[in-house]
């Protein structure tokens, strides 16, 4: 059945494209793509295609399928159906995700390479990633759906339960399409819903790839997988099956998916930029803190939406500070995410390099300095060096906007009730940190941080049975631990009467 439902996608794959994202590079030739949609359990070929480029070249490498408002509906219809038998046993789910998680485990290293070809992170990242989604089918699999009594006495037994909610539209964007897509999936489905999941368009692959390993064991319409470019999202939100809208993306197409979302009432989770400030109080050891500081901020190339992106520090440890993380800047091994030894891989779409490197332009010319990087590099591909930026001030783009790349601006501070000011005042409010030889200090300043998550002397710890989301701007909602669960769910009570 799914083989010769692969071969029907490759002689459908044959088309030309006609209909291409805005992001990922146009195919004018004719073209055919070795992955599928997941439809109704069955992988699934389209009309056209749209190429994927692999940033640690700049070209295109591969053809992803691309999603028919019709087939769209047919993936949505599918989880509806699929939502009256899936919701009803709870047990059978459990089993279904351990066997999800026992199938990704023994797929890491082809979704770990696809990954980096597409996404542009180095290998042993993309392991990594790929080896999550297993861990949180199993965190999900294991995590209890209560029932709480919350009155039992001569007047009545009442009862909170939480229910699913239906067809969930899951829309995720190009840095972590993996785990992001399974900090969905893995809580949506535990809780009884369906689902159905759009990647972004410059990284389609590696989660087309997961649906159509998934299909394996997931009944038929539970996961649907669908890709495609700009239109595809507003199909979706806009689209009258699903009950819940879960997000990731910046704070711009957030706004957007709120207002798709309204009208009909669908829930909504979403999760957001983020710009978040790290604090470094007057006892810090900048030699000691350094390489945990940058690899804070330079995850990924800084494509983290809880990467530290702007960093205080007190006036007398400026210079250190400073010195301290562009030596690790200059020490870092950057090159294509395939190759060993490569620590920082390139920026992962040319959009991206060319804001990164505005902003820096931008800084610089507010006065702005930077002690290492500060530049492309002359290569093919999207590559940035890692940059570090002195005489920064707040009010500059690239400490008042989320970068997201491989630049960090060092801002100086004398009184910290100011720094922490400033460090609240943005929309954003995703996480942050405080940094200090005196951990109890350093809490008592990470409770006054106007965000999500506040960490001391450590900054992107992100685990299954942590509760994840943004203040402010950055996000509405939470995802992962039991709140993540609840996130899928809508309370009933149930009031028995004994009178
Ligand atoms: P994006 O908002 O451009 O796109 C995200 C997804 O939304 C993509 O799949 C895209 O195709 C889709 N989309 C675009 N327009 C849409 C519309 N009108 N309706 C519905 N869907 C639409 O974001 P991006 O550039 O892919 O990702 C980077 C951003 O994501 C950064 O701002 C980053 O901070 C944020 N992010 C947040 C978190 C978090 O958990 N808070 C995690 C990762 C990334």
């Amino acid at each position: 059945m799914r083989l010769a439902g692969r071969r029907a996608a490759h002689r459908l794959g044959m088309q030309i494209a006609d209909r291409l994202p805005s992001g990922p590079a146009p195919s004018d030739e004719v073209q055919m793509s070795q992955y599928t949609l997941t439809v109704d359990g069955k992988a699934v070929g389209t009309d056209s295609t749209f190429g994927v480029v692999n940033p640690a070249t700049g070209e295109v490498f591969e053809q992803a399928p691309q999603c028919t408002r019709e087939q769209l509906d047919a993936a949505m219809r599918s989880s509806a159906a699929a939502y009256r038998g899936w919701r009803t046993d709870e047990s059978a789910r459990r089993e279904v995700l351990r066997a999800a998680a026992g199938v990704l485990t023994g797929a890491v290293d082809e979704l770990a390479s696809i990954l980096t070809a597409e996404q542009g992170k180095p290998l042993a990242e993309a392991r990594r990633e790929a080896a999550s989604t297993a861990t949180w089918c199993r965190y999900y699999a294991d995590l209890d759906l209560p029932r709480e009594v919350i009155q039992d006495n001569d007047q009545a037994y009442v009862e909170v339960t939480r229910r699913p909610l239906g067809v969930v539209a899951a829309i995720t964007p190009w840095n972590y399409p993996l785990s992001l897509a399974m900090w969905k999936i893995a809580p949506a489905l535990m809780a009884g819903n369906t689902m159905v999941l759009k990647p972004s368009p410059f990284t389609p692959l590696a989660t087309l790839r997961m649906g159509e390993l998934l299909a394996r064991v997931l009944p038929p319409g539970v996961l649907n997988v669908v890709a495609g470019g700009d239109e595809l999202g507003p199909w979706m939100t806009g689209h009258e099956i699903p009950r819940k809208i879960s997000f990731t993306g910046s704070v711009a197409t957030g706004k957007r998916v709120a207002s798709a979302a309204a009208p009909d009432l669908k829930r909504v989770t979403l999760e957001l930029g983020g710009n978040d400030p790290a604090i470094l109080l007057d006892d810090v050891d900048p030699a000691a803190i350094a390489q945990r500081l940058f690899w804070a901020a330079f995850r990924n190339n800084g494509q983290v939406c809880s990467a530290v992106k702007r960093v205080y520090v007190p006036e007398r440890l400026y210079d250190d500070v400073a010195e301290a993380l562009a030596a690790q800047a200059r020490s870092v091994r950057v090159g294509d995410g395939a190759e060993a030894g490569t620590e920082l891989g390139p920026l992962n779409n040319k959009p991206q390099l060319a804001r990164v490197a505005e902003l820096v332009e931008n800084a610089i010319a507010a006065g702005a300095k930077p002690v290492t990087g500060g530049r492309a590099l002359d290569r093919p591909g999207y590559f940035y060096e890692p940059t570090i930026l002195v005489g920064v001030q707040d009010g500059t783009r690239i400490v008042d906007e989320e970068q997201f790349g491989p630049v960090l601006p060092i801002i100086p501070y004398r009184d910290l009730d100011d720094a922490i000011e400033r460090s609240n005042a943005t929309h954003f409010g995703l996480s942050g940190s405080v940094w200090s030889a005196d951990a109890d200090r350093a809490a008592a300043v990470a409770a006054r941080l106007e965000c999500g998550t506040a960490w001391v002397n450590t900054h992107l710890v992100l685990q299954p049975h942590q509760p994840f989301g943004g203040a402010k701007w950055s996000g509405i909602g939470v995802e992962n631990g039991p709140w993540g669960l609840y996130g899928f769910t809508e309370i009933q009570v149930l009031h028995r009467s004994k009178l």
